[in-house]
């Protein structure tokens, strides 16, 4: 028998809407001796049944709605729906056919809060975020081989998030042997290293994929300066694009070594690249004041904001790289940038390079407006699920 809570009154408006997340501030009553992570039965205050939820003790968000019908039974046949439903979906858009990497699983706008699948070529890796996915864990991992029979599966739950939930990381094999190092993918033809036991994230940024391909288009001839290169996304696609020399710029050594050996991998000569371990903060300001030009520039930092307390600094610091790169802009040059923190709004980041801009003195249009890859959906139900924004802008 499945426990109740019990919303306060007239709190049920955004379940009704079919938003998954409750705020605790909307709780009445929580029974005693709830495990954290288990499902609970949702009620209004009038005792109307609304969903069927995951109880998460130590989060802000206190549950995660795992269904809005009351006879779903959450077992390990509910996932393998789910997860099925999710893989179906990304085949219908032929996303397999542009890269044999993508997000097969995006939590809540794939139905299951809390739970990210990426596939690597044949390596799946998977991270449990939520205590409600937390809970399900087994049911999960049967699921996923069932859907997908034969394919080693990694977990890199090590992500500071979970300590929100009361959980520990957790990393290692679920099935299948451990990779013994990078596995290869294939991006829209382009051979790519992912370092899948150490990486970012799950090894690498799939969110990025449509945007990459959209920069090589534009790179036939070009200088490219390719800040916060990781492992070399969108370095890479820019020679494969073309492009007549690419400056790569990160402060990770790691990921500088893993991009140079897919440079390598695609058989791109050392003096169509550069590679700089740095400060892309201190390197631009070097760059300004040496004179030095681009004719294109790729921003694509890390979250700055995680936090709303976090929110000023991060648009102090949006707007500094936004300014230095515009200074170091080609007359006629395309500035790509991007911001992947969910609390930043696409109008306010808009808003940023536009002072930017005005501070650099120069004048630039907005060409193209850009978000996350088709893998990584936005539920209508759920808005929060959209978090990278970009602009493409040509500087005169
Ligand atoms: N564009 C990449 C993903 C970038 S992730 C892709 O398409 O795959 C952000 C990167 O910024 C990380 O590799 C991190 O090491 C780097 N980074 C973070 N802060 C930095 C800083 N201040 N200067 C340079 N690199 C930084």
């Amino acid at each position: 028998m499945l426990k109740s809570i019990v919303l306060k009154t007239s709190r049920d408006k955004s379940i009704l809407q079919k938003h998954p997340w409750i705020f605790s501030g909307a709780l009445a009553k929580v029974p005693a001796g709830l495990q954290n992570g288990e499902t609970v039965l949702v009620r209004s205050a009038e005792g109307h049944f609304l969903a069927l939820a995951a109880w998460s003790e130590h989060s802000q968000i206190s549950l995660r709605v795992w269904s809005f019908d009351e006879t779903t039974a959450i077992d390990q046949k509910f996932f393998e729906q789910r997860i099925g439903q999710a893989v179906r979906r990304r085949e219908r858009l032929g996303l397999p056919a542009q890269s044999n990497a993508l997000r097969l699983i995006y939590g809540e706008s794939d139905g299951l809060p809390g739970l990210i699948i990426d596939r690597y070529a044949d390596q799946l890796v998977l991270q449990i975020l939520s205590a409600g996915a937390e809970y399900q864990r087994q049911n999960i991992y049967n699921a996923l081989q069932n859907v997908l029979p034969g394919l080693p599966v990694f977990e890199r739950s090590d992500v500071d998030i979970r300590h929100r939930e009361g959980l520990k990381n957790r990393r290692g094999t679920i099935a299948g042997a451990e990779p013994d190092g990078p596995v290869e993918i294939n991006e829209n033809g382009l051979k790519i290293w992912v370092d899948v036991l150490h990486g970012h994230k799950t090894g690498y940024y799939l969110d990025q994929r449509e945007n990459r391909f959209l920069l090589g288009t534009s790179a036939k001839g070009k200088t490219v300066l390719n800040c916060f290169s990781y492992s070399g996304g969108f370095g890479l696609s820019a020679l494969q694009g073309g492009a007549a020399h690419v400056t790569n710029l990160d402060l990770s050594t790691d990921a500088l070594a893993l991009l140079d050996k897919n440079m390598v991998l695609n058989n791109f000569t050392p003096d169509r690249y550069t590679n700089v371990a740095g400060d892309v903060f201190e390197v631009l300001r070097g760059y300004r004041d040496a004179g030095r030009q681009f004719d294109i520039i790729v921003l694509d930092p890390p979250k700055f904001a995680d936090s709303r307390t976090h929110l000023p600094k991060a648009l102090r610091g949006y707007k500094d790289i936004n300014w230095l790169a515009l200074r170091l802009l080609k007359p006629g040059g395309l500035l790509f940038t991007f911001s992947c923190s969910g609390l930043l709004e696409a109008p306010l980041f808009q808003k940023i390079i536009a002072d930017a801009a005005l501070d650099a003195g120069r004048s630039a249009q907005i060409v193209t407006r850009l978000g996350q890859s088709a893998d990584h959906p936005v539920l209508l139900s759920f808005p929060e699920a959209a978090y990278l924004k970009g602009l493409v802008c040509q500087a005169d």
